[in-house]
């Protein structure tokens, strides 16, 4: 570590000074890497539920970090993410320790499905509660196994079933540590929130570990630009913390806000996109336009600022209310200036194959092209 980050933080309880080495009952040497088993509940049949966790650590000393995925367990791609890291060693941890949860609610993951099999959901019980209900007892089960004894943490997570995210990072840019943390990573949109109440990511940087959330792609996917995407968040953060060696690589803009708005349907009816994630719109620029099944336009709906797209839905049949298109709102002129960055960008730049993806994955009509029967 170096610079502010290894100033110790006068606010923050001490950690559990644990030894770095034990893990799920195992011993992990400087310089080793070694799968170990973390006991968080038993399940219906009396076996205990143990999450498969890698730790990797450096022959240096330094800090702790973890990395999880499907805390909801069909948000996959974060998982697909650690896999990448476990077999192709994109980087080297030279010092400190890496913690990699590939499956945080793997009762759900079993399912395929976001929530635990009571239907809560683990990521709002967070810390949890050793006598409370199994969502809260795995939650504290792992939340004191695991992140009470990390430094930093880097959650992945993607959007919703039937919606997509374009890469943005979600942290409390009020918290000095995690802000620069959340800068580092390298995501083009930063949404500055704590997070809702019982998250991770809340109960995390509030317990003194400071964590931020990736929210990218779509559940029960593993997609390439994602998975690349996040690898190299994550190496940047560890380069930013002094774990790997090298220089986090700067995205080609960034915006800063806590300002987003989902865009909802007026009417029932069947949607033409006229946008893609990531994409860059003007006030009153039409997102969607929303048609009877037998083709009769009812209404388009239209940006209501300046913005940029966060997140869709990815179907496009709609009831009144649902949402259809998440922006993010920059600061005023802010746009421009993004606009001209894009355009200087070569062709085979990240940002620009990652866009190219989430166009490619959904039917995008222009909106002069009209299809009236
Ligand atoms: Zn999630």
């Amino acid at each position: 570590m170096s610079g502010a980050d290894s100033a110790p933080d006068p606010n923050r309880p001490d950690p559990p000074k644990l030894d770095p080495s034990r893990w799920g009952g195992k011993t992990v040497a400087p310089g080793e890497g070694q799968a170990v088993q973390i006991t968080v509940s038993e399940s219906y049949s009396g076996a205990r539920v143990r999450l498969p966790v890698f730790i990797w650590r450096g022959r240096r000393d330094g800090p702790t970090v973890f990395v999880t995925a499907a805390v909801h367990g069909d948000e996959i791609n974060g998982t697909g993410a650690i896999r990448y890291i476990l077999t192709h060693h994109p980087f080297e941890v030279a010092a400190g320790t890496l913690v990699l949860v590939p499956v945080v609610n793997l009762l759900g993951f079993e399912q395929h499905a976001r929530y635990l099999p009571d239907r809560r959901d683990l990521n709002r019980c967070f810390p949890g509660d050793a006598d409370g209900p199994l969502a809260k007892r795995m939650a504290h089960a792992f939340f004191e196994q695991v992140v009470r004894r990390c430094d930093f943490g880097l959650d992945l997570h993607t959007a919703a079933v039937r919606r997509t995210n374009f890469p943005n990072v979600r942290a409390d840019m009020k918290n000095e540590r995690l802000a620069a943390l959340a800068r580092a990573f390298g995501a083009e949109l930063i949404v500055s929130s704590r997070g809702p109440e019982g998250s991770l990511r809340r109960s995390a940087t509030k317990a003194g570990v400071p964590t931020l959330i990736l929210e990218a792609g779509e559940v029960w996917k593993v997609q390439p630009g994602v998975v690349e995407y996040a690898v190299r968040g994550v190496a940047n953060c560890l380069q930013h913390l002094g774990m790997v060696d090298g220089t986090p690589t700067d995205p080609p803009f960034r915006v800063e806000t806590d300002s987003t708005k989902w865009v909802r349907a007026k009417f029932g009816g069947f949607l033409r996109f006229h946008v893609a994630p990531g994409q860059i719109v003007s006030a009153g620029e039409p997102l969607a336009t929303n048609a009877k099944l037998t083709g009769e336009e009812q209404n388009i709906l239209r940006a209501p600022r300046d913005g940029i797209i966060l997140g869709m839905t990815t179907l496009p049949s709609v009831a009144p209310g649902d949402p259809v298109c998440h922006l993010a709102f920059p600061k005023r002129g802010v746009l421009r200036k993004i606009e001209r960055a894009v355009e200087q960008l070569d062709q085979p730049s990240l940002h620009e194959r990652i866009r190219d993806d989430f166009e490619r994955g959904m039917v995008v009509h222009d909106p002069e092209d009209n299809e009236r029967p």
